[in-house]
């Protein structure tokens, strides 16, 4: 159970290398802690940096069925060459295409359900599974609107702390550490996909946009997340920071 002061984490790592932030949390919480990642370029930086504090530290992939072809390989070609310790999750496959008799898949007619019973519950339940309290990505603050509110260390509004290491970097560090490490990177960037989800056209396209990084992501509706990084309210943030305290104040 975290005990942690999330805003003093904020203020102790704010200039910190992201080695030490990732040997700082591994060796104070894991395996209170539980980490995601979908292989794109941030998750790769990520996990390389993570397999140099705990080689064997578990990733977890959301396998939502929907995956492209080269995300699968690109996945089992890292877990080969790095020996890394991935372990997939999925929908239960009796929920994951409610109505399916409709001619229409699920992520055309309702893509806001569809990520949500392909993404956000396969999460929910991982960490309910792994009783754990914190759950780390790799999603950065330059990714789009939404996400340029996030800290590094931050309540989501059930409680958990969500832990974002990359939170400062920027698209173009990343790809600067990928080659300067000679690191590999997903097979599609190399296609014109700047942002790489599920398969269908609807959910990820190529990108036609300089400045956008994910306009090819449901590109054709106003939806930019999944719904994993979408609960973050700051105000819930705020309130669970006060009960925290709350509670300290009491002991
Ligand atoms: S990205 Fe598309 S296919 Fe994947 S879970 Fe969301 S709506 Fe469904």
């Amino acid at each position: 159970m975290w005990t942690y002061d999330l805003l003093k984490l904020n203020m102790q790592f704010r200039y910190a290398r992201c080695e030490n932030i990732l040997r700082w949390v591994i060796e104070n919480t894991y395996p209170d802690v539980a980490m995601t990642s979908s292989f794109q370029a941030s998750g790769v930086v990520l996990i390389d940096m993570v397999r140099g504090v705990l080689p064997d530290f578990p990733i977890y992939f959301i396998d939502t069925g929907y995956h492209f072809p080269e995300t699968l390989e690109f996945r089992d070609r890292l877990i080969h060459e790095w020996d890394l310790n991935v372990i997939s999750i999925r929908p239960n496959p009796r929920e994951r295409n409610p109505g399916k008799a409709n001619k229409e898949p699920l992520y055309k007619r309702n893509p806001d359900l569809c990520c949500k019973i392909n993404k956000v519950e396969p999460l929910n339940k991982l960490k309910k599974r792994l009783n754990v309290t914190a759950w780390m990505s790799a999603v950065r603050r330059d990714q789009n609107s939404n996400r340029a509110g996030f800290n590094m260390f931050m309540y989501d509004r059930e409680g958990y702390v969500r832990i974002h290491p990359l939170i400062h970097w920027s698209g173009q560090k990343i790809w600067q550490y990928i080659y300067e490490k000679k690191l590999p990177f997903h097979p599609l960037y190399d296609k014109g996909y700047t942002s790489i989800g599920c398969f269908p056209p609807e959910c990820t396209s190529q990108n036609h946009s300089d400045s956008d990084p994910r306009q090819g992501r449901w590109s054709d509706t106003k939806k930019t997340e999944c719904g994993l990084h979408l609960d973050l309210v700051k105000e819930e943030e705020n309130a669970w920071i006060q009960r925290l305290k709350l509670r300290e104040s009491k002991k």
